[in-house]
């Protein structure tokens, strides 16, 4: 995989942490000059300059909220200054919570829908003057959103709105050679997963065994294949599509 992506730049938003950290650092191995955003100033984004700084390269780490126009301006400002122009947009900033549809709060479903659908909008208008033929644009939806998932209507609302958005986008600049794909993750060990109680982890660990043809949770690593390859030309005749990486649900 190595050398892949050379020559390429990339921008990765909420690349400091889980999935997107995973994401950031495949592009980087592959030969790409990364940007990634990140929301919150801390350890992670610290390791990570040190890890970027490993694999060489010049990379990049802005703070930035996708939900946020002003913010999304001052990146892609950023992006320009630093890389001039883009060859892969990943579009991986999410947030979740699990509430059940009676109680969900508008304010809820507005911080949920305005980080993981409208600030993927945000961030692939105003990054579009930068991408030129045979970019990339990839969002990270999410497998849930197909299958459907009790108290994560608003998520699963979002991640599906992805999918729409991806269909119209891929046949809109197609002919200006742009290709627009979903990664839909199944459920992954990051963090999160590793943060909950012994109990509930068991219990979804033993949920996934049955449920996937792989008998296992995914790993960031698994999902960051799929980007890489969808930022790279072996997926230059794809576009409009949805790539479950779910193990085999
Ligand atoms: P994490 O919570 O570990 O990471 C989410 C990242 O998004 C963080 O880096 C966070 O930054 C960033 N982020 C959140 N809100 C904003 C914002 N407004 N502006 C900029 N950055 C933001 O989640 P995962 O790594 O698990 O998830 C990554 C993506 O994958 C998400 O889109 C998620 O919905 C999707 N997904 C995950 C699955 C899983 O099993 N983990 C399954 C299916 C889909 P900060 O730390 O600063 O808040």
């Amino acid at each position: 995989m190595d050398a892949l992506l050379n020559g390429k730049n990339a921008l990765v938003t909420g690349g400091a942490r889980g999935i997107g950290r995973a994401i950031t650092l495949g592009l980087a191995r592959a030969g790409a000059t990364v940007v990634a955003c990140y929301r919150t100033p801390g350890e992670a984004v610290d390791t990570l300059a040190t890890e970027l700084k490993e694999i060489g390269g010049e990379h990049h780490l802005i703070r930035a909220d996708v939900a946020d126009p002003v913010e999304v301006d001052q990146l892609v400002h950023e992006c320009r200054e630093r890389v001039g122009t883009l060859h892969t947009v990943v579009n991986n900033a999410g947030v979740i919570s699990h509430v059940s549809f009676a109680e969900l709060p508008l304010e809820e479903w507005h911080r949920v829908l305005d980080t993981n659908l409208t600030g993927a909008f945000l961030v692939t208008q105003k990054c579009l003057p930068l991408l030129g033929p045979g970019a990339s644009i990839v969002h990270i939806g999410s497998r849930g959103a197909r299958a459907g998932v009790p108290l994560r209507s608003h998520y699963t609302a979002a991640k599906a709105g992805l999918v729409g958005l991806t269909r119209s986008l891929a046949k809109e600049l197609g002919p200006r050679g742009i290709r627009v794909n979903v990664v839909a993750p199944g459920v992954i060990d990051t963090d999160v997963e590793r943060r909950m109680p012994a109990e509930q982890r068991a219990q979804i660990e033993a949920r996934y065994r049955q449920l996937t043809a792989l008998g296992r949770l995914g790993t960031p690593d698994e999902v960051a294949g799929a980007v890489v390859f969808l930022a790279s030309d072996l997926s230059a005749y794809l576009t409009g599509e949805t790539l479950d990486v779910d193990g085999g649900i």
